[in-house]
């Protein structure tokens, strides 16, 4: 396996954006090894995302036949190898290294100063450019640490990429009982806090039950956006818990009656948190059944919608329960949502499995209550499967 044996063997090798060729390889590839290619998922990368001021590839020919090919999307500093592949039946040992090789050269053309091969979307990427051993490190020293995903984001591409390359979950937490509702107990304090003056008291429980969800979190990986009312306003330790796991502060709107009076309790909770920028709000409730003193029922999206843009700060997701994987869009506001409690569901889609599959392809906001965390052990069941199984088929949980 060299590139040696590819310039003897007449394999020539050549910059190209052309990428049906890199489509074709990577689909040999997958085909050979009995692997199931998303190739919607490949195709919105090579045909929606990449142009030439993002990507190029390499392709290897032999006799005028393309036979393996490289392809590799960069931003300022950073080339990102991702996909390889090459031709099943015309198989030469070195045309694959060659094309990466002239890859990584271009690269440094291009004065990129780190060649990342971790984003590489085929397993045996490692294996194919440890065959190169010396040749490699003149140029680069291998970036092991970066991610993709990270970089790209901080790079300001997130809105391409964010849905292109990554098959993710969002997670939204609703903090709704300030003492859980697991006890008659508990309920009585949650509700006397939120109609009437209680204490914030630690000595209480306050904030118990996503104290549980946040160290749940926070052990298993999960990030996540947490929406707090003023009357759930976070402590102490769950500021602690929010920053240890890289979670996100939201506000959940309760006296939605009018702009002035979301206004003015909005700037009460930035007030009370001045450690935290404020990500987004959400709206408490699902538009009938008054809950809590200050709550105004109705549930209006599109007035929220225009009030985040008067205040800039942004309102993702609505209320609403999905019932169709065509719910998931790729838009700003996601209107409708899966819900870890199963009263909240769509028969039609009702299953953590299914949400799975789903989310190998599109981004999935599911929304969870920590109070039924605490209490209900279905709530606990479903949401530890998710986290289980989306953490055995690699889909990410991202905050947007
Ligand atoms: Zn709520």
């Amino acid at each position: 396996m060299s590139k040696k044996k590819a310039i003897k063997d007449n394999v020539t090798s050549e910059l190209t954006y052309d990428y049906s060729i890199i489509k074709q390889m990577v689909e040999h590839t997958f085909k050979r090894k009995d692997k199931e290619l998303n190739s919607t998922l490949i195709s919105k990368i090579l045909n929606d995302f990449s142009n030439e001021e993002n990507s190029f590839s390499f392709a290897s020919k032999l006799k005028n036949e393309n036979i393996a090919s490289s392809f590799i999307v960069y931003d300022s500093d950073t080339a990102y190898y991702l996909l390889g592949g090459y031709h099943s039946l015309k198989k030469h040992n070195g045309a694959g290294v060659f094309s990466l090789f002239n890859a990584i050269k271009e690269a440094k053309r291009r004065n990129l100063k780190t060649f990342d091969f971790e984003g590489s979307m085929l397993p045996e990427v490692e294996k194919y450019f440890r065959a190169f051993g010396g040749e490699l490190t003149p140029y680069y020293t291998l970036n092991k640490a970066s991610f993709l995903l990270e970089t790209l984001l901080k790079k300001g591409h997130r809105s391409q990429f964010l849905n292109f390359i990554f098959m993710p979950l969002i997670l939204r937490i609703d903090v709704d009982k300030p003492y859980g509702r697991k006890t008659v107990f508990e309920k009585i304090k949650s509700k006397l806090k939120e109609d009437y003056w209680f204490p914030k008291s630690d000595y209480l429980n306050y904030l118990k039950s996503n104290e549980l969800l946040l160290n749940f979190c926070n052990k298993n990986k999960v990030k996540g956006i947490f929406y707090y009312r003023n009357c759930t306003t976070p402590n102490q330790l769950n500021r602690k818990l929010l920053k240890q796991g890289n979670h996100k502060l939201g506000f959940h709107a309760e006296n939605t009656r009018s702009f002035e009076t979301f206004k003015a309790e909005i700037d009460i909770f930035i007030n009370a948190n001045p450690d935290f920028n404020l990500h987004s709000f959400t709206k408490h409730g699902s538009g009938n059944v008054t809950i809590g003193k200050n709550h105004y029922a109705p549930y209006e999206p599109k007035k929220y919608l225009y009030w985040s843009q008067k205040i800039d700060i942004p309102y993702l997701f609505g209320n609403e329960i999905c019932d169709s994987k065509q719910n998931f869009k790729e838009e700003y506001f996601i209107p409708k949502m899966f819900w870890i409690h199963r009263d909240y569901r769509s028969p039609k889609l009702n299953k953590i499995e299914e949400l799975i599959e789903i989310a190998k392809n599109k981004t999935v906001p599911v929304i969870i209550h920590p109070s039924n965390f605490a209490a209900n052990k279905h709530v606990f069941d479903d949401f530890t499967k998710l986290v289980t199984l989306a953490s055995q088929n690699k889909i990410e949980w991202i905050i947007p």
